[in-house]
């Protein structure tokens, strides 16, 4: 089923997990184990990404093919535009296609670490929306998804600038978005409201990542420019050392996250798993049982 069919038909959110594609046979072991363990809270949809650089084409086509199929359920492949040519991206869309995928969330990728500034490929995308484009231009009927930023993406030049490209994304045919991690909900809803005054009105799925380590976290905010709030700073840093008292300020910080974002009117939560289930688990199990959608 397409995502835009599940935003416009919903009568509750859309809840969807995104995981990576394990380099090991184990990992992918372990990796579906985690799936397993997810699958009784009905995600609406899972997606998988494509690897840094492109490095794991082969790995999301067979991972999301293996997760609808084998699984049944709903499946998006990431796709990037790092590092591949047009004949190369048009022939992982016919792979998809082929295997029934409905879904692709169209993405620049980040510029391999050695490399500071992304150069486009020969024959290849400079922007995620050229993908899009692209996408629309041949014969590929997917429901395609598109990445946004709450608090500006790390090269913009500033948050407006941000906002005029991301209206041209979504213009050449984007459904929805997902946005990047927040640990501030006031990012969100004032980037929303900016989106929403530049006329884009596909819907934003918040995308939350539950903290479970405060090393990896740090590493990541300043890979992709978000903030850590200070008081959340400060009590992981007070739990740092005890795995299970980080897990925990990092589930109440989140569930607490998701509650605000429902009672908003968010049209879900895109969850970043990491490949783990325990955190999404007791966070997604919890706002089930509680419902704050309906009291918004
Ligand atoms: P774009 O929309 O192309 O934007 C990139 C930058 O270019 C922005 O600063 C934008 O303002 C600027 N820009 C756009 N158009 C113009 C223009 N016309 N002129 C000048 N500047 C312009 N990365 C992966 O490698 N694999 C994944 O699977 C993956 N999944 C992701 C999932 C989500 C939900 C999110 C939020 C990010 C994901 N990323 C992934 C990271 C993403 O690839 C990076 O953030 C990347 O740097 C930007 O990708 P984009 O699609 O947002 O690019």
């Amino acid at each position: 089923m397409r995502i835009r069919d599940l935003l416009s038909n919903q009568q509750t959110p859309v809840f969807s997990f995104e995981f990576f594609p394990p380099k090991t046979a184990a990992g992918e072991e372990a990796l579906f184990a985690t799936i397993e363990q997810l699958r009784p809270l009905r995600p609406s949809f899972v997606s998988v990404t494509y690897g840094a650089g492109g490095s794991t084409r082969e790995k999301t086509v067979e991972l999301v093919t293996r997760i609808k199929h084998d699984l049944g359920l709903e499946a998006m492949a990431h796709l990037t535009c790092v590092g591949s040519s047009r004949a190369q991206l048009r022939s992982i869309l016919e792979r998809l296609q082929a295997s029934g995928i409905e879904n692709v969330l169209a993405l620049r990728g980040d510029p391999p670490r050695d490399q500071p500034r992304f150069e486009p490929p020969p024959d290849g995308f400079r922007y995620a929306r050229e993908l899009v484009q692209f996408i629309r231009s041949e014969s590929f009927d997917f429901c395609l998804g598109g990445a946004c930023y709450p608090e500006g993406h790390i090269e913009a030049p500033d948050l407006e600038t941000d906002l005029d490209h991301l209206s041209e994304k979504v213009a050449a045919g984007v459904d929805f978005l997902i946005s990047q991690l927040f640990f501030d909900n006031e990012f969100f809803y004032s980037f929303v409201s900016r989106a929403r005054r530049r006329g884009i009105t596909v819907p934003i799925i918040p995308g939350i990542m539950p903290v479970t380590n405060l090393s990896q976290i740090e590493r990541f905010t300043q890979m992709c420019g978000a903030t850590i709030p200070a008081p959340l700073h400060h009590r992981l840093r007070a739990a740092d050392g005890d795995p299970n008292a980080v897990r925990q300020v990092g589930i109440e910080h989140a569930l607490q996250q998701c509650r605000g974002l429902l009672q908003h009117g968010a049209p879900g939560i895109h969850f970043y798993t990491l490949n783990q289930s325990p955190a999404t688990r007791a966070i997604l199990a919890q706002l089930l049982e509680e419902e704050p959608w309906r009291s918004s």
